[in-house]
């Protein structure tokens, strides 16, 4: 018999059926809020100047396409840690590992976590997940072979974080070696993060119960600024010896395709430190070898001179901003449609997600009527609107809503 006939066929992704049946729509005038990626007034998800004088000067310079180090190239390792760390942690307590994209480093923090962290004999550690989270956390959780779990955090109006129960479940839920995976800033698919004083209490509990952060930092710069979007973390890293920074630079420097993201370790000492770099090494080694070199290579050369480091902020604002007040035109233009919902709370969310609070019978008759793709759940990609076509927008969300 043959060994595939009997495998069934894997659920489609969601969002990338809805981005093919976008593509092969022929209407001219369909928008797409479905997709996770920056888009510019054009509709174009483009690449930085910064990246291109990277590289070109990358392309002049270049002597080797040898393997990088299973741990990632050495420059590109110290600018994630100035980046994600600052000065916070002293540099023997911090180890960082180079990983294909955001993905790639909570696949090997996952990997590292199961083989090194059991919660008893024959027993694999918990991650506690917030409710809802990206589709993707769970999938390479479990695939890890961690026990997956959940913790409350969007209230039921589907806007706000419903702080108290996430406070509750918190103390309640995990124990004492149990991991909480939190989103550092723009929390995929909501919008919806913690206040400076909620960070601070998120963090006392996790503190106080001996729970393992383990952060998730996407979207650095896409929300209230670089630094601002770090402050959650650092209040984390004032509390906790212990934590685990996931961090990609996709989305921030535009680098989507080329998979660049990185795993931060901070341990108690620099003798646990040493162990678990040693050990988050043999996760890559035995999955993948050694990271791809040239995204890494692209942040290292930017990072390492003034003039593009200067190029990238710039361009990096230009892409919040324009976030920020395409979020301000939209509620501006529903407010002046009579009977309309009121959407006030999106100018609270931050990043490129948040939840419309369409219902997927209005998700499907805007898709119908007017090509504008949107995911069941209602999140939208607010960089996938348009400021020229606002108007036409908001008309047609008012026609399928009011
Ligand atoms: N984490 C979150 C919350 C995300 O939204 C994404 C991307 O959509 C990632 C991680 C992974 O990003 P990358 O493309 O760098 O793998």
């Amino acid at each position: 018999p043959h060994r595939f006939d009997s495998i069934s066929l894997a659920p489609p992704d969601a969002i990338l059926g809805l981005t093919e049946a976008f593509n092969s729509d022929p209407r001219a005038d369909k928008m797409n809020l479905s997709v996770g990626v920056y888009k510019d007034a054009a509709g174009v998800t483009p690449i930085l100047r910064c990246v291109k004088a990277a590289e070109q000067k990358l392309l002049d310079g270049e002597t080797t396409k040898g393997y990088l180090s299973i741990d990632g190239l050495p420059d590109y390792r110290g600018a994630v840690r100035e980046m994600v760390f600052g000065d916070q942690v002293p540099a023997d307590r911090v180890a960082i590992v180079q990983a294909p994209g955001g993905t790639g480093a909570l696949s090997v923090a996952a990997d590292f976590l199961a083989s090194q962290c059991s919660a008893g004999p024959g027993k694999p550690m918990r991650v506690f997940l917030p409710t809802p989270t990206w589709a993707n956390h769970n999938a390479i959780m479990q695939d890890a072979g961690l026990a997956v779990d959940s913790y409350s955090y969007l209230g039921s109006d589907r806007r706000t974080l419903d702080f108290d129960a996430l406070i509750s479940d918190l103390k309640t839920k995990p124990s004492t070696g149990d991991a909480v995976l939190l989103h550092a800033c723009c929390h995929n698919p909501t919008g919806v993060d913690p206040t400076p004083d909620q960070w601070q209490e998120i963090a006392s509990v996790l503190s106080q119960r001996g729970l393992l952060p383990f952060v998730d930092f996407a979207y650095q710069g896409f929300g209230d600024g670089l630094e601002q979007d770090a402050a959650g973390l650092r209040t984390i890293l004032e509390n906790v010896d212990e934590a685990i920074v996931c961090s990609s630079y996709s989305k921030n420097f535009g680098l989507y395709s080329e998979r660049v993201g990185a795993v931060g370790l901070v341990a108690a000492s620099a003798q646990a430190t040493a162990a678990s770099l040693s050990q988050l090494k043999r996760c890559v080694r035995s999955n993948y070898s050694n990271p791809p070199r040239h995204g890494a290579a692209i942040v290292a050369t930017i990072l390492a001179d003034s003039e593009l480091t200067a190029m990238w902020k710039d361009e990096l604002e230009e892409m919040r901003l324009r976030i920020t007040s395409l979020r301000e035109l939209f509620v501006a233009g529903m407010a002046k449609q009579p009977g309309a919902p009121d959407f006030k709370f999106l100018l609270d969310q931050k990043g490129m997600f948040s939840f419309s609070g369409l219902s997927p019978m209005q998700v499907d008759e805007l898709k119908a009527k007017y090509g504008i793709y949107i995911v069941g759940s209602g999140r939208i990609n607010v960089a996938g609107m348009n400021e020229d076509r606002m108007d036409w927008l908001c008309d047609a969300v008012a026609d399928v809503a009011c």
